[in-house]
């Protein structure tokens, strides 16, 4: 549903903000909710225990640590890196948006890699940011390295996902560094889901070798924390000044600091729901292939990284997708109207009895709609 601004308002606005839409994802409220990659697990109790007791203790009528320094410790410490390379964020989303308010802006081009994550436009157009777009092949859904080298010899910035949400493939390592040879200004890594990924992927291991290089990591996904609102850059130092520059000041409050730190430093705890969202991820994309094997040309499901898969739907996945969520309260994305996604669906990799629904209800709207 579009929302459009008012006359009054759209008279008051700056001018490149008179088509900017109010956002409200508007969820419906389901049984199973697999439509936002959360971790659909939840904290570990023991963790939970852990993080309320934290809570309990915060203080709150001070300001918080503006840097978050213990937080940033501890983030330095597991990935090997110094305090002085990392700076936390309000969720991934304002390192997102911080890279283009500092480094984007008006009369300058972030190269972005899509279908990708929407928000990177959106905060381009927010801050006047020109966006320069490799489209992925449409089949393979992965990018053409070549062709966005050559681009981001031309870009102020670039943003690429790894993971990609929402097409689950890695950004090949190899591909970042020419990226990072390539283009004069910063390259954005976002690694919200590389948790799920296999170890080796992560482009941290090109940070020594790549000044130009900032890595994006959440609390949202793998650790269960999307309420939380926590997230963080590593990048050079020089890099984490700017970042200090222009942040607000308090964005990662107290509680936010603590429900981090905790789930951090007992991150262990998470690993067997990682692990078995991961085996699960390979069960679910099994059962998808064979209940589209036959169906009409075209409808497939792409290997993933990540704890989603991207399914295509040929003529029927908006009605897939209504179905789902009247017939058998089961949430899932509709990206058929994204360009570039045309006919898909994204489907978030959810406990086992929640994997088991959407496959027993898939299976059967699948008959009906695309046999
Ligand atoms: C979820 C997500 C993020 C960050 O989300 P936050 O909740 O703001 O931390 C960043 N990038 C991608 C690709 C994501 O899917």
């Amino acid at each position: 549903m579009m929302i459009e601004l008012s006359e009054r308002m759209r008279a008051l606005v700056q001018p490149h903000l008179v088509d900017a839409e109010p956002y409200d994802p508007m969820f419906s409220p389901t049984r199973i909710n697999l439509s936002a990659n959360e971790n659909t697990y939840g904290i570990p109790a023991a963790v939970r225990a852990h993080i309320d007791e934290a809570l309990a203790q915060a203080t709150l009528n001070r300001y918080p640590d503006a840097m978050s320094n213990e937080l940033r410790d501890e983030i330095a410490a597991w990935h090997g890196v110094r305090r002085e390379q990392v700076c936390v964020c309000n969720g991934g989303d304002e390192g997102i948006f911080n890279l283009l308010l500092a480094f984007g802006g008006a009369g300058r081009t972030v190269l972005t890699c899509p279908p990708d994550f929407s928000e990177y436009a959106q905060f381009a157009q927010l801050l006047q940011t020109s966006v320069a777009t490799v489209f992925r092949d449409p089949e393979t859904m992965l990018p053409d390295g070549p062709a966005l080298v050559e681009a981001a010899r031309a870009a102020n910035l670039a943003i690429v996902t790894s993971p990609n949400n929402p097409t689950g493939d890695l950004m090949p390592l190899d591909l970042v560094a020419a990226l990072c040879d390539a283009c004069p200004g910063l390259v954005m890594v976002d690694e919200a889901y590389m948790k799920f990924a296999e170890p080796g992927a992560s482009a941290l291991a090109l940070l020594d070798e790549h000044p130009n290089l900032v890595v994006l990591r959440t609390f949202s996904k793998a650790f269960g924390e999307a309420g939380v609102r926590c997230g963080y850059i590593i990048a050079a130092p020089d890099v984490i000044d700017v970042y200090a520059a222009v942040r607000q000041i308090y964005s990662v409050n107290v509680l936010s600091q603590a429900a981090a730190l905790v789930a951090l430093r007992e991150r262990a705890a998470f690993d067997e729901d990682i692990a078995t969202i991961k085996r699960e991820r390979g069960r679910v994309y099994t059962g998808i292939e064979q209940l589209l094997a036959g169906t009409a040309a075209g409808a497939r499901v792409w290997p993933s990284s990540g704890n989603f898969l991207l399914v295509r739907l040929p003529g029927c996945a908006s009605r897939i997708r209504t179905r789902l969520r009247d017939e058998y309260s089961i949430l899932v994305r509709d990206f058929s109207a994204a360009p570039g996604l045309m006919d898909c669906l994204r489907i978030t990799i959810g406990t086992p009895a929640e994997n088991d629904e959407v496959l027993t209800a898939l299976g059967a709207l699948v008959k009906e709609e695309l046999a």
